[in-house]
């Protein structure tokens, strides 16, 4: 099994209220997954469990063949895992140069500042808007632009695994459908895997792979995208459309 991420038995929630009910996955590298489900089905927190930011009450998650269960989300930064949270968390004070800075910031040693340095020569290439704005500060920029930065700020720390969480939101169809694209190239170019929680179930099952529909805290379906777009029962039961 040459899974990238593998989820076993996970269960997360927050003080007594559990959200999270044995939630099981294998992730394979190079591959774009689609977390869907209705408002408060559990996407966001599954993402927060993956990344650290949530501590799981019980079960594991292994990523390239270690468990990460209990490691810090610096330490998973390291290893290749980064997160884009809801909203992109773009620093509306800081200029887009120093935003994607912060992307490096995990870096020690003597060539850390040159190797944060290429990463974002090579993230400005990707997003030229982003180049031209260099000096602009986040509350200067346009929804779309935020969430270019926010992805490109995680793309700073060269992960192999991105969780990306509603990206499309507030976005007009253009830039989500330039979002998505840029996933896909991606994912062809760097082999990045990206595990996208999204509402905007079009778009998402157009660029996935595979999808997870979460209902209440657990996987209530998975499969290639293509047979959860065509898939009418599920459709209307857990994607309303
Ligand atoms: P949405 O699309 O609305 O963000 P979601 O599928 O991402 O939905 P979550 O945000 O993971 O769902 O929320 C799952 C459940 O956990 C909901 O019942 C929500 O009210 C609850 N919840 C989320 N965050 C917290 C929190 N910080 N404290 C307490 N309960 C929370």
């Amino acid at each position: 099994m040459n899974a990238m991420l593998q989820i076993t038995g996970l269960r997360a929630g927050y003080g007594q209220l559990p959200v999270l009910h044995d939630i099981a996955l294998d992730i394979a590298p190079s591959t774009i997954t689609a977390v869907l489900g209705a408002n408060g089905a559990g996407k966001t927190t599954l993402l927060k469990a993956l990344s650290g930011v949530l501590p799981p009450t019980e079960g594991r998650v292994t990523f390239l063949g270690e468990d990460i269960t209990r490691v810090p989300v610096e330490h998973r930064v390291q290893r290749g895992l980064s997160h884009v949270p809801e909203g992109g968390g773009v620093i509306r004070e800081l200029t887009v140069r120093e935003n994607l800075r912060l992307g490096g910031l995990w870096r020690t040693g003597a060539s850390a500042v040159q190797t944060t340095q290429t990463a974002i020569d090579e993230v400005l290439d990707l997003f030229p808007r982003l180049a031209e704005r260099i000096s602009f500060h986040g509350h200067q920029l346009s929804g779309g632009e935020r969430q270019m930065l926010a992805l490109g700020r995680a793309l700073v720390a060269r992960p192999k695994l991105l969780l990306l969480d509603e990206p499309s939101l507030g976005l007009a169809p253009s830039i989500v459908a330039q979002l998505m694209a840029l996933l896909g190239d991606l994912r062809e170019s760097q082999g990045l895997t990206v595990f996208l929680v999204e509402q905007n179930v079009h778009s998402a099952l157009g660029v996935a792979d595979e999808g997870v529909v979460l209902s209440l805290g657990s996987v209530v379906a998975r499969g290639p995208a293509r047979e959860l777009q065509a898939d009418v029962a599920l459709r209307h039961a857990y994607l309303g459309f």
